[in-house]
C-alpha cells in the first residue's frame, strides 16, 4: 500500500478518527466534508485504488460494503426514508482519494 494513502492512515490508526463501524475487513467514518446531513465513508481495509482493479477475490468485499452501508442507515435513522450508495471510479468519474470507498449519503 502506498504510505502516502489519507484512508490507510485513518485505518491504521495514524489519523485520529472515530470509526462508526470498523472490522478486519471494512470500516465507516464521517466524511469530513458532508454534502449530506449524513455522509459516511465506507471502505476496506485493503487498498485498492479503484473500482478498475477490483479482482474476483474482492467481490465478497464489495458485497461486505454494501451490507455495512446498510446497517448505518439503518443506525443513522435513514433507512426507511431512503438514501443514496455512491463510489465515484477515477478522477473523471469525481473520484479524489484513491482508495476505493462507497459513500452512504443521506437525511435530508
Ligand atoms: P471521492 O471524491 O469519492 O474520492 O471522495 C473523497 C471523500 O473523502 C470526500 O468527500 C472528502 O470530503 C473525504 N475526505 C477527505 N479527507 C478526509 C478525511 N481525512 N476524513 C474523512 N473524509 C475525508
Ligand atoms: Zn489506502
Amino acid at each position: 500500500m502506498p504510505n502516502d494513502c489519507i484512508f490507510c492512515k485513518i485505518i491504521k490508526g495514524e489519523i485520529p478518527t472515530d470509526f462508526l463501524y470498523k472490522d478486519k475487513e471494512i470500516v465507516a467514518f464521517k466524511d469530513i466534508n458532508p454534502q449530506a446531513p449524513v455522509h459516511i465513508l465506507i471502505t476496506p481495509v485493503k487498498h485498492i485504488p479503484t473500482i478498475n482493479e477490483i479482482q474476483d477475490d474482492d467481490l465478497q468485499l464489495v458485497g461486505k460494503m454494501v451490507n455495512v452501508a446498510k446497517k448505518l442507515a439503518k443506525k443513522t435513522n435513514i433507512a426507511q426514508k431512503g438514501y443514496k450508495l455512491i463510489i465515484n471510479v477515477e478522477k473523471g468519474g469525481g473520484q479524489e482519494i484513491f482508495h476505493i470507498h462507497m459513500h452512504l449519503m443521506g437525511g435530508w
